[in-house]
């Protein structure tokens, strides 16, 4: 069946249910962001012209919103709790539900049950059942659900669950064997998925997909409106928990800020001021996230305390016309030496605040700045001040991009549990070295090419120095690491085409293979495909690394992607 965009979102309401304060906010965003969505969807059908898409039946299951997993979420929607991953998911929901898929949306183990066919009172039931679905969105509460109801279906369809997971999962953490052996613990269990299978909030490692969610744009009469009434010297802080303004050396530098500007907050409170927000704070109390958003079109400085991280407010800020201002992290943070990352199946290094608006936005709409260097920092206030700046949304975070990229998916990507199976011409080599001798390219012409998505005449292969992860080797190179392309590159004639030197070639499963050992001249394969990783890197190793090019705002496609 051809799947058909859905241009009327009452539907989609029924099908999120009521009940939970979740819900009520999801459906109140969907309802908010609808004509924005309907905009989106003409503009991607034309892009599309009319090219045949599959429906595909999909379940939608909410791990962390059930019962089941203690839904410590909905009870602090009113209260300051974390919003992000509801903002995320109603995003999924729209899109899954414009782009015209058949969808089941369940936030119960008892509707999960019910829709994956599981006969009541069969907790753990041995058969495998056929699945009435294509994909399954879920989270890792709904991962675990799913496998003590499913019995050996799970393993059969595992292929078909999508985890939607904020700060991501790297291959070293996922495979169970390889994670024990070697010390890469987590606290959410090791899945053995196909990494691309894990989806993020924000493009961190390329190992994992890209899933991100919308920021409102502004249309010109916004635009206009928020040219004329800018304050120039009025600040919002960023954090709606009291608890998020319990910083040291706070102080020191909101004495600094409070010189130039107004300083708005949006705290959560019951009945009086949090001890925690100083008097000379105008607070508003947590604002519905439309009044937020009117707030922010106001203000010209949106700051960051430090936590939370990587949320989606500060891209709110920047789309709403705010510079957003952020404290670098120095020693970054991560799951080695900061609380709130322990246990998270990922070694990423987190550089400041929202490492997404330092690397990927940028001056002039982000600062990040040593927040102990009062100098520092009060010259970015005054610079702030006095910078003109137009509301600004990244293409991946608009209506249009994320579907655009949820399409690309559904049609394109393909799990395999097993990779390394596609037929390739092995002799002579598919590559040929760069006229720079730098690094190769693929050399077969699209008839030949094997069948894969991203398509491999994006790609290049590029030698990482030591220490560097192909992550930040392709960067480097103004290009993305893609996990996918490493099967083409794990072999024996790809290191001679690159002219290294090999007096050994192992084949092992190390996070970091392909790779060279280069005063020894050891050259390793990797054994392992589900090892394949964009993130790993060792002082040991420089690694081989495949990458490919990307649209210029949509770091999920490639050029021919879609
Ligand atoms: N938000 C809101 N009211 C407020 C402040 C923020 O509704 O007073 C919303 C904001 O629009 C954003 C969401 O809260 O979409 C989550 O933002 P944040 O970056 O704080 O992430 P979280 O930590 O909540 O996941």
């Amino acid at each position: 069946v051809q799947a058909v965009f859905r241009s009327n979102l009452s539907y989609l309401l029924e099908l999120i249910g009521s009940g939970k304060e979740s819900l009520i906010f999801m459906k109140k965003r969907v309802r908010h962001l609808a004509s924005q969505w309907l905009l989106a969807t003409r503009s991607l059908a034309q892009k599309l012209k009319g090219r045949r898409r599959d429906q595909k039946q999909i379940l939608i299951h909410i791990g962390f919103l059930t019962e089941e997993s203690g839904d410590v979420f909905s009870p602090r929607v009113l209260k300051g709790g974390p919003l992000g991953e509801m903002v995320q998911w109603a995003d999924i929901l729209a899109a899954l539900f414009i782009l015209g898929h058949s969808l089941k949306v369940t936030v119960s183990l008892k509707e999960l049950q019910s829709n994956l066919g599981v006969p009541p009172g069969r907790g753990n039931c041995p058969l495998t059942v056929p699945l009435p679905f294509d994909l399954i969105y879920t989270d890792y509460h709904g991962l675990q659900q799913m496998k003590q109801h499913m019995g050996l279906s799970f393993k059969k369809y595992r292929c078909r669950v999508r985890v939607i997971d904020t700060f991501g999962t790297e291959p070293a953490y996922n495979l169970e064997e390889y994670a024990t052996l070697h010390g890469y613990r987590t606290n959410w269990g090791y899945w053995n998925l196909n990494p691309k299978q894990f989806m993020t909030m924000f493009p961190h490692t390329p190992d994992n997909s890209f899933m991100g969610f919308v920021s409102e744009e502004l249309n010109e009469t916004e635009r206009q409106f928020i040219k004329s009434n800018k304050a120039s010297n009025m600040a919002v802080v960023y954090g709606k928990e009291a608890s998020i303004w319990k910083v040291s050396g706070k102080e020191k530098f909101l004495a600094i800020l409070n010189k130039y500007m107004e300083i708005h907050g949006t705290v959560y409170y019951e009945t009086q001021r949090p001890p925690e927000v100083p008097a000379f704070v105008k607070n508003h109390g947590l604002l519905p996230q439309h009044e937020f958003q009117q707030l922010l079109r106001k203000a010209k400085l949106f700051i960051g305390f430090g936590f939370p991280y990587e949320g989606p407010a500060p891209l709110e800020a920047i789309a709403n016309g705010c510079v957003f201002l952020q404290s670098r992290f120095n020693p970054p943070h991560s799951s080695l030496n900061h609380e709130f990352f322990r246990g998270k199946p990922t070694s990423r290094e987190v550089s400041s605040q929202h490492p997404y608006a330092e690397d990927f936005i940028g001056k002039p709409y982000v600062w990040t700045v040593d927040y102990n260097n009062s100098e520092e920092f009060e010259a970015a206030v005054k610079t702030i001040m006095r910078t003109k700046v137009d509301p600004y949304v990244p293409y991946e975070y608009t209506c249009e991009g994320m579907l655009e990229r949820i399409h690309a998916y559904i049609q394109h990507q393909v799990c395999d549990s097993k990779p390394n199976g596609h037929a390739m011409p092995s002799s002579p080599s598919p590559f040929t070295l760069s006229p720079n001798a730098t690094h190769l390219v693929w050399l077969y012409n699209a008839s030949s090419a094997p069948h894969v998505w991203p398509p491999v005449s994006s790609m290049q292969v590029w030698v990482s120095e030591a220490g560097r992860a192909c992550t930040q080797t392709c960067q480097e190179h103004g290009l993305v690491c893609e996990p996918t392309f490493f099967e083409f590159l794990n072999k024996k004639d790809v290191f001679l085409q690159l002219r290294i030197a090999c007096d050994s070639m192992e084949s092992e499963m190390s996070h970091l293979y392909p790779a060279l050992a280069e005063n020894v001249q050891e050259c390793y394969l990797q054994k392992e495909p589900l090892l394949y990783s964009c993130a790993g890197y060792s002082t040991k190793y420089r690694r081989l690394c495949p990458c490919r090019d990307y649209q210029k705002g949509q770091v999920a496609l490639c050029r021919d992607c879609l």
